[in-house]
């Protein structure tokens, strides 16, 4: 196992396979004018796995596909499959809006793929349009009880936003009553292509855990599995969980395993760096694996102590989150 200047081991990677998305939530990206990378300037799947193998020799065990949205890439269920086979990848999961998802669920559960978070930030049809800028919700709901029927651990993943869906925090949490699904609520960071919404976040993890709290006193805290990014809790008698992440507060710095690759091959070993390493010009200009391996070792040694120095590093934060693979 390979540990980072902060004694962190990284064991986790977050692969973002496309920039490309089918939904245009406002808090991710602008409506209209989003440039995408030409499609040569996105790693190919052969590069992709051929990075994969090198940081499984390192120590990563756990690749989470993301994106834009993994589905809109073609082929991607036949990328997972050539993922699956890796040595030492032992958990392959993805995150997914949900659009596309659903024809895939069986094939998924095959492959043994190990969790699904779903992005799902209100189960009302319209405020999910006004959210998103596209009518899927229904789309969303059949992949949701695809999953669980299934058997795929699932978690839904809900940004809380100020204005726009503080409304739908519990009705979000009423889903963990009858389903055995993990409902994450995530602090709104200001990667929406355009920089903060806010002077000060008033939505942290405090205020939505009193939000919580007050509609179910019982709430009670339940251990957090090692490197979780979330405080997780329980309501006696549901079957589901719920999970406060503090994505903007940064509270979870001190045990991050993960490191995250662009779909352009840049190398992010912070969620708020700008980039560390640029692995597809280095894998384009003829960089062996040991060569690429020393790489990565450079940028694991010299990684910030947390997201508010990686930050200070920086120009301001304005990118979308599609393409840093959220
Ligand atoms: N399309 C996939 C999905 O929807 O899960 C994967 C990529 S998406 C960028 C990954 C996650 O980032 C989603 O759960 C999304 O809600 C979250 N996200 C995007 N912009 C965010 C922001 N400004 N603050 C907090 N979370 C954000």
């Amino acid at each position: 196992m390979i540990f980072d200047n902060h004694n962190r081991p990284i064991t986790y990677l977050r692969l973002a396979v496309t920039d490309r998305c089918n939904l245009r939530c406002f808090y991710c990206m602008p409506e209209a004018g989003i440039r995408y990378m030409p499609k040569q300037q996105l790693l190919t799947y052969e590069e992709m796995e051929r990075l994969v193998t090198i940081l499984a020799r390192l120590g990563v065990s756990k690749v989470r596909i993301t994106g834009g949205e993994p589905f809109v890439r073609s082929e991607l269920m036949s990328f997972m499959h050539r993922l699956a086979a890796v040595d030492g990848i032992s958990d392959l999961s993805i995150t997914t809006n949900g659009v596309l998802t659903a024809p895939h669920v069986a094939d998924m559960a095959a492959l043994g793929v190990k969790s699904v978070n779903l992005s799902l930030d209100t189960l009302d049809r319209e405020r999910f349009r006004q959210i998103t800028r596209r009518d899927e919700l229904p789309a969303v709901l059949r992949t949701l009880d695809a999953l669980l029927a299934a058997g795929i651990e699932t978690k839904i993943n809900a940004v809380v936003m100020e204005g726009q869906n503080t409304q739908d925090i519990v009705p979000l949490t009423e889903l963990t009553r009858d389903r055995p699904v993990d409902v994450r609520f995530i602090e709104e960071m200001p990667f929406n292509g355009e920089g903060s919404h806010y002077p000060v976040l008033h939505w942290t993890h405090r205020r939505i855990v009193q939000e919580i709290q007050s509609f179910y006193p019982n709430l009670t805290k339940i251990p957090d599995p090692r490197y979780s990014t979330s405080a997780n809790y329980r309501i006696p008698g549901h079957q589901g969980t719920v999970g406060i992440i503090a994505a903007f507060s940064r509270t979870f710095c001190g045990t991050c395993n993960r490191i995250r690759m662009t779909a352009q091959g840049t190398l992010k070993t912070c969620l708020y760096d700008d980039g560390v390493l640029d692995v597809r010009e280095l894998m384009r200009s003829g960089a062996t694996d040991t060569g690429l391996e020393a790489a990565f070792l450079r940028a694991f040694a010299h990684r910030p102590a947390n997201g508010f120095e990686a930050e200070s590093h920086r120009s301001t934060v304005t990118e979308s989150m599609a393409t840093i693979g959220g």
